[in-house]
């Protein structure tokens, strides 16, 4: 049955969908044969709804970013204030608004100590392609314009922006862009050496930046070594290179703290966010410059910053920031994250024990993944990844995740919004639980 929709009201979007919309990051093929696996049409705290009327748990929020759940009605009342009282107004140039304004304040507030100004962008890929832009400019008038590589990350991920798509690690978003863009370096996951070969071979005084996601996200939730940011800052202070770090997913309270990098002790020149600005209520991303990149800037800056989105501060979206960050700090949402992070960990490593094919599992704040292997003893892989199959299969059974197959790997991705309760948490374990258990008894194990 249909809850609100009409069979053929279905079958006529079904039909819409495979003629008109193309979708992003998506398999053209499978949509023209299946048509879209679901149509949601609502959501309530952490659980969303299909057009049949049958429930999910969203253990993904939506796409890393629903972080205060749906169904937020002061949120669209925030929305609808300011649409009634300014829709849009540029802040090209000299024009500013309330909303901005307040927001990047607020921004600043939240930020490490020495980050303090924000530029605005509608989202994470934006952001990376600005702070390549800015870090070149930053270079230029401080009298080193051949100060302008960029050095990123293997498995890394930053969007599909071309500047964004030329610093993302991962192959898969690059194979048919001619990318990366000259100037764009990438290096070893976490390979110190790797990194100061580069910077040799290259010559520091060619380096603009080097960018990275704190806690890496698409690439399946990896954590770095101990020290590895230490080192980094070091190295990036040694060699005058800036350091972004790249805080889509990872801003406003995702891994337990405001930002990820805080959990190891730096302070990057550089932040880049989006996603839970707004927790996905209306398109929003961003960066936050340190007091020194701004004071330079203030100093050397002559003329026209050429630079700005359309939507650079846009009102309505600023509006929302507000009110999502207000949300988040009078329900305790970081401090949530953390605590229901540990707990989510811990329903992990039960599996892990009750489990023959879970190796490893991690996690941190909101953020977690565990690892699928054929003998978790030898670290051996099933021959074709299973986490696919396992992800539709949590979707059976209303729970949805991410299936990360990227280079060899094969694991299942988790990043459940941040008002999720311990009994919520429960019952994404025994989700996981029900169907792994299935899935073994077909390996008749
Ligand atoms: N950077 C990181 C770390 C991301 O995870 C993402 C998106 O998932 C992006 C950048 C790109 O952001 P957007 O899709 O908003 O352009």
């Amino acid at each position: 049955s249909i809850t609100g929709y009409s069979e053929s009201r279905y079958q006529e979007l079904v039909e819409l969908d495979k003629k008109h919309f193309l979708h992003p990051t998506s398999s053209i093929k499978q949509q023209q044969e299946k048509g879209p696996a679901l149509i949601f049409t609502e959501g309530k705290g952490i659980y969303v709804k299909d057009i049949k009327g049958k429930s999910y748990l969203d253990g993904f929020s939506s796409l890393w970013n629903v972080n205060v759940g749906y169904g937020r009605t002061e949120l669209g009342q925030a929305a609808m204030d300011q649409m009634e009282k300014l829709a849009f107004s540029s802040c090209f140039s000299t024009f500013s608004h309330e909303p901005a304004i307040l927001l990047s304040a607020k921004i600043a507030e939240l930020a490490p100590e020495s980050l303090n100004t924000v530029f605005f962008t509608s989202g994470g890929s934006e952001s990376n392609d600005t702070a390549f832009k800015l870090v070149r400019y930053y270079w230029m008038l401080k009298g080193q314009p051949e100060k302008k590589k960029i050095i990123s990350r293997r498995r890394s991920y930053h969007g599909v922006a071309m500047g964004s798509t030329s610093a993302t690690g991962l192959a898969a978003f690059r194979t048919f862009t001619n990318s990366p863009l000259p100037d764009f370096f990438q290096v070893d996951n976490f390979s110190i050496e790797a990194l100061l070969e580069l910077i040799e071979t290259e010559g520091p005084d060619t380096i603009a930046a080097f960018i990275s996601e704190p806690i890496q996200g698409t690439g399946g939730v990896i954590l770095p070594p101990d020290n590895y940011f230490t080192q980094v800052r070091e190295i990036c202070d040694k060699h005058n290179i800036l350091f972004i770090a790249d805080e889509v997913i990872t801003g406003f309270g995702r891994t337990g703290k405001n930002f990820g990098i805080e959990h190891f002790g730096v302070t990057p020149d550089i932040i880049c966010f989006a996603k839970g600005v707004t927790s996905a209520y209306i398109p929003l991303g961003g960066l936050i410059i340190s007091e020194q990149i701004h004071s330079d800037l203030k100093e050397l800056s002559n003329g026209i910053f050429f630079h700005g989105y359309t939507y650079s501060g846009h009102p309505t979206s600023c509006a929302v920031g507000l009110k999502n960050l207000e949300i988040i700090e009078q329900e305790n949402l970081v401090e949530n994250a953390r605590m229901m992070g540990e707990e989510l960990l811990r329903g992990f490593q039960w599996l892990q024990k009750e489990h023959a094919i879970v190796g490893e599992v991690r996690g941190i704040g909101l953020m977690g993944a565990i690892e699928l292997y054929k003998d978790k003893t030898t670290n051996e892989r099933f021959e074709s990844p299973i986490a696919p199959g396992l992800a539709a299969e949590l979707l059976n059974n209303g729970l949805i995740c991410r299936g990360v197959t990227y280079e060899g790997s094969d694991m299942l991705a988790f990043a459940p919004p941040l008002v999720i309760n311990q009994e919520e948490i429960a019952k994404i374990i025994e989700i996981i639980d029900k169907v792994l258990l299935n899935f073994e008894q077909g390996l008749g194990r």
